[in-house]
């Protein structure tokens, strides 16, 4: 017995260490064998992983379902943090880390030091590269450790090229990381053209200047109308709906959208954000920098990385049941297969590799679901401040202890408390006692708590994975599934519920094998799964782990 149970042991810890040894083999001569050319990150901004599924049945061969069935679908794929907003995000995917090491906590911030809000992209110490507007000075210095694409500069002996690209500024920055060759993004309103910063550049290059001078931009100016026949839209609801926001001067949030009529009340060129023609325009620019750029043109792997910001934007006016969310992702489709067609041609077919994933979901309409009968609602942030007011003069005094309240945080002043001998983990004791007695108020957590405990699952290590020690706040709210501080029309994203974790994680290309998996995986995964396929190293900050199925 005692034999038969060793001769176990020993047979159980070879079959643990043999596949192991083998495959550590394997990854060593992986590198030479399947290293791609062309590194393509495809960040879908607020998308829901089932839009994927959802629209299924409209998607042409060539877009999403070439990416599903040729490559490697994580089908349970989720934020591990909150606030699940764009900026974190794009940090998020491109270093492998979460807020708590990463240190982009939102959007905007209250920053402690300066007492200043600050935007996660902004640096006034850069200029405008393209225009004579503010918008171009930007770099990723909030950022506080390597992404990817600067682990891949440093690997290539800065041979390897990153290029990032979005609408959105930080859809490009953050993705592009510190050592990036460039990053662009769009400056609407009377202009229509892609700028970037002089962290990055003095001008823009010749094939920038070009595609800004050409018609490339302008010609979206026309009518959006549906890509199909409206009436084949079975997958979204009706088109006139209370949930929806119109565009100014429209009687109602209908297609077909009049872009050249609404242009003037809609801040011109920034107007084509909003419709699915923002996500074709980013298209032409990414196979215009392919070929500016000659990317994936030798042995030594380049980045291209590119964000799609006009899902977000549509999402936010219309909402994730709507017609136009259904037209955008559509069209979305036809531009991933045109941008994959092109990459066979200029790449290679193989010869590349790809991965789409999105910065963070979106909830249904509060609205909408509340009249489905279902739990939702909107905070009324104007009596409960009031109510929050009394409290605080209440129970201290005149003494002002909110230096900031925002991405649902409160940030208390630590001097005032020192000066008046009081405890701090008392102070944020008491307001989150206070706090969670509030309706649409779920959970408070304490900057105390995240300090002193480990949390391994469900909503508090999420809300963990968010908060970081030098820049979060005192306490920490969690509001109700369903209950958001927005507009009554559109959808909006930031909680740490399912909605607006789970999103798509398609691989695609050299070296990845052909399948799906439903283990959870989860974003901070991603770089570090690229760089092991690549043989490089990890981004210094990384906390995800590689995906085996994928790198099998
Ligand atoms: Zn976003």
């Amino acid at each position: 017995m005692k034999k038969y149970f060793f001769s176990l042991l020993i047979s159980f810890l070879l079959t643990g260490l043999l596949p192991v040894s083998v495959s550590a083999q394997e990854s060593r001569t992986k590198p030479i064998k399947t290293t791609p050319k062309l590194i393509v990150g495809i960040v879908a901004d607020q998308m829901r992983y089932d839009y994927l599924t959802r629209f299924w049945e409209h998607y042409g061969d060539g877009g999403f379902k070439r990416m599903v069935s040729e490559g490697f679908n994580c089908k349970n794929n989720h934020y591990n943090y909150a606030p699940t907003t764009t900026g974190p995000g794009h940090a998020s995917i491109y270093t492998g880390t979460t807020p708590s090491v990463h240190g982009v906590i939102g959007n905007n911030w209250y920053d402690k030091e300066s007492g200043q809000v600050v935007y996660c992209a902004s640096d006034e110490r850069y200029t405008s590269v393209g225009t004579s507007a503010g918008t171009g000075k930007m770099s990723p210095h909030w950022m506080t450790v390597s992404t990817v694409t600067d682990e891949l500069r440093l690997f290539t002996q800065k041979r390897g090229k990153v290029i990032a690209l979005a609408l959105k500024d930080r859809g490009a920055v953050l993705p592009g990381g510190h050592m990036a060759n460039a990053a662009y993004w769009y400056n609407g309103g009377l202009d229509g053209d892609w700028i970037s910063s002089s962290y990055y550049m003095d001008e823009l290059p010749k094939w920038v200047r070009d595609f800004n001078a050409s018609d490339a931009v302008e010609k979206y100016k026309k009518t959006w109308n549906t890509l199909k026949n409206i009436n084949v839209y079975l997958e979204s609801g009706p088109d006139n709906n209370p949930y929806e926001g119109a565009f100014s001067g429209e009687s109602a949030p209908v297609f077909p959208h009049d872009l050249p009529k609404l242009w003037e009340s809609n801040g011109q060129f920034d107007l084509l954000r909003n419709t699915a023609y923002g996500n074709s325009m980013t298209t032409d620019f990414a196979l215009a920098a392919l070929e500016g750029e000659d990317l994936g043109k030798d042995a030594i792997p380049d980045f291209l990385a590119i964000s799609y910001s006009s899902t977000d934007y549509v999402g936010h006016q219309f909402g994730v049941n709507s017609k136009e969310i259904q037209d955008t992702y559509l069209r979305l489709d036809e531009d991933l297969a045109r941008l994959l067609k092109q990459l066979d041609q200029k790449v290679g077919k193989g010869e590349y590799l790809v991965f789409l994933s999105s910065d963070h979901g979106a909830v249904d309409v509060p609205a909408y679901l509340k009249d489905q009968k279902l739990p939702a609602g909107y905070m009324d942030s104007q009596s409960m401040s009031a109510k929050f007011r009394e409290f605080m003069s209440y129970t201290f005094g005149d003494a002002k202890l909110i230096r900031n309240y925002s991405n649902a945080q409160f940030f208390l002043d630590h001097d005032v408390i020192r000066s008046l001998d009081m405890e701090l983990e008392d102070v944020q004791y008491k307001i989150a006692q206070e706090l969670l007695g509030y309706e649409g108020i779920s959970r408070v957590f304490t900057g105390h708590q995240m300090e002193t405990n480990e949390y391994s699952r469900g909503v508090p290590y999420i809300i963990q994975n968010g908060y970081n020690q030098k820049r979060s706040g005192d306490v920490l709210l969690v509001l109700d599934p369903a209950v958001v501080y927005y507009s009554r029309t559109g959808s909006t994203h930031g909680s740490p519920y399912i909605y607006d974790t789970h999103v798509p994680l398609l691989f695609f290309g050299k070296g990845i094998p052909q399948g799906s998996t439903t283990e959870r995986t989860e974003i901070p995964d991603i770089a570090p799964t690229i760089s092991a396929l690549l043989g490089m190293s990890f981004p210094n900050g990384t906390t995800g782990t590689p995906i085996e199925a994928v790198l099998d």
